[in-house]
């Protein structure tokens, strides 16, 4: 029975002071006035006979029931006792459910901590909230099943690919055709959790690259933690998903009817994650290059300088013929029906340091909002991400180096910045592919000649191969490691202790997928806006002053330079002064 906890609570009120009686009367309000459409099916409203409704709750002892509504001075009178009853409930029930869900969202989307949130609990309890008491009770944590499993050297947590995509697929089953082929990325890399202990994340991601509904999503498959070290035995590490993997490829999943098949495309590792999953010598081997059978030398480190070594095939790798290059025992990834040559891709890009970091800097006011970090000095380059190394070499290396490097070092680098450029291009790729070819032959030919034999490392020979991936996967960006990045650096910030890390991340993946499939899709255009000002829009127009384009992530804006020129099809460069939107004849708000 709610109805008499109310009364109670009502009659409590003396203790308060009089700001946080008239606060706790504010939220009452805008709580009922949200669940009023639910309300008025069981009740009549009458006009008030009082026109403030603050004023009248300022009586204690008048019956709550009775009186609270909606600030355009209604009351609500109940039509008889059982009426009552059922008004109370329903309020009270949309109140809490509506409540406990923001209080949700806030927890997850903030990553609150569990002492924060339980205080904030506290609080509203203290000022008449029916609210659990601790924030475990509102994220279900404490109901979290945990398929976690000892193996060697630490834990696994098997969330499962089926577990975690079909409540996705259903959510968007209307926009996926029937007998889809959907293409699957992959994802399997370290994660050091603290820079104070070897304690470790490795998790497996995965993700759709062929839906655009998924362009952005990560989809958390499995996840390996230990305290000291990556996992012992690759076989128990990736059996149980190399399993379901198996199954998904052969049968697909069906939902509502409709078939969903799958095939994989790529698995995204750098060289020490590719050397492990491979169960390969690592990248230091004189036999190291995964893509070709080219034997290093020691010049101070292992030199890579014949470039025309045959290629590995899948054959010679399942049949283990060139030994130096295999460690004892399989890698699990040959159980796939994939290509084991041409199913895996890294990416790393190196830099220079020196005296460029005052013209990087000087690029800083330059860089639009598409780029996540803005340029900053050399002498940080050990601390640099890979986003900023790329932005180093497609963007503002070219515009530094100039005049800081010898002509010759130059030239040189421009080889590989236009080989590059042409890998990443979704037009030119497969225009242009020879010649990037080439140009990347004759970069690491003469990287020894400028720099010393002893410089073309495991790094600079890979570069060779990049566009036989390229040809097989498409421009560069298509598999890329930054999305994965992206992701279990969220993971990891979320983190706030490490005693049970893999329970912790459970919960924490669980919040983040309840939350997102509760997120609805935006279907404008516009995906954010801000007007320029009110007065200025009319019912033909709504002006703005930025926007930020759904189709493509880009932002324009008509007062800041730095995301206020584009470039058009015809490649005129062009700098935007207005930005307006023809609004509807039915519907003159809009975003
Ligand atoms: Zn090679």
């Amino acid at each position: 029975m709610l109805f008499p906890k109310i009364c109670k609570r009502v009659k409590d009120i003396g203790t308060i002071s009089s700001r946080q009686f008239q606060r706790r009367i504010r939220n009452k309000i805008e709580l009922l006035n949200n669940s009023l459409p639910i309300a008025t099916n069981f009740i009549k409203i009458q006009p008030s006979p009082q026109s403030n409704p603050i004023a009248l709750l300022k009586s204690p002892d008048k019956q709550l029931h009775s009186t609270i509504t909606n600030n355009n001075c209604s009351y609500i009178e109940p039509c008889d006792s059982n009426t009552t009853l059922n008004l109370t409930n329903k309020f009270h029930a949309s109140i809490s459910i509506d409540l406990i869900q923001q209080i949700r969202k806030w927890a997850v989307q903030f990553n609150v901590s569990h002492g924060c949130a339980n205080e904030m609990l506290n609080i509203l309890r203290n000022t008449g909230q029916e609210v659990p008491k601790d924030i475990r009770t509102i994220l279900r944590e404490h109901k979290a099943v945990r398929p976690i499993s000892e193996i060697k050297n630490g834990s696994y947590l098997n969330l499962g690919i089926c577990n975690i995509v079909q409540p996705h697929l259903l959510k968007q089953i209307n926009n996926i055709t029937n007998n889809i082929m959907i293409k699957l990325s992959f994802s399997i890399d370290g994660l050091p959790l603290g820079k104070n202990s070897k304690s470790q994340f490795w998790p497996i991601l995965m993700s759709f690259i062929n839906l655009t509904i998924f362009k952005k999503k990560i989809f958390p498959v499995g996840i390996f933690h230990s305290f000291n070290s990556k996992p012992g035995d690759i076989n128990e590490y990736l059996g149980p998903f190399i399993h379901e993997l198996n199954h998904i490829l052969t049968y697909g999943i069906q939902i509502n009817n409709k078939q969903i098949n799958f095939e994989i495309a790529h698995i995204v590792a750098d060289a020490p994650a590719k050397a492990f999953l491979l169960n390969v010598k690592n990248h230091n081997g004189y036999f190291s290059c995964t893509s070709c059978e080219v034997e290093g030398e020691y010049l101070d480190r292992i030199c890579f300088l014949d470039l025309f070594a045959p290629l590995r095939t899948d054959n010679s790798f399942r049949l283990k013929t060139n030994a130096e290059y295999h460690k004892d025992g399989f890698s699990p990834l040959i159980d796939l029906p994939i290509d084991i040559t041409k199913k895996k891709t890294n990416e790393n890009v190196g830099g220079k340091k020196d005296s460029l970091s005052l013209a990087l800097f000087k690029l800083r006011k330059s860089v639009p909002a598409e780029f996540a970090r803005l340029p900053r000095s050399l002498d940080d380059v050990e601390y640099w991400k890979a986003t900023e190394f790329r932005e180093f070499l497609l963007y503002t290396g070219i515009i530094v180096l100039k005049s800081n490097i010898k002509k010759e070092q130059y030239n040189h680098l421009l080889i590989l910045f236009v080989s590059v450029r042409i890998l990443c291009s979704d037009n030119n790729f497969s225009t242009y592919y020879d010649l990037a070819s080439k140009l990347l032959i004759e970069f690491v030919q003469s990287y020894s000649c400028i720099y010393g034999s002893k410089f073309v490392s495991y790094n600079v020979h890979s570069l060779i191969h990049l566009p036989f991936f390229v040809n097989l996967h498409g421009p560069l960006d298509n598999f890329n490691a930054f999305k994965y990045e992206n992701y279990l650096q969220t993971l990891k910030k979320s983190m706030k202790c490490c005693r049970f890390p893999l329970a912790e991340i459970l919960n924490k993946v669980l919040a983040f997928e309840g939350e997102e499939l509760k997120t609805s899709l935006n279907n404008d255009s516009f995906i954010e806006s801000f007007k320029i000002d009110k007065n200025l829009s009319n019912f033909r127009f709504t002006y703005y002053n930025k926007v930020t384009l759904k189709s493509n992530n880009y932002t324009l804006c008509c007062d800041n330079i730095k995301d206020q020129c584009i470039i058009l099809e015809n490649e005129d460069i062009v700098m935007i002064k207005n930005i307006y939107k023809l609004n509807s004849k039915n519907d003159k708000t809009t975003k």
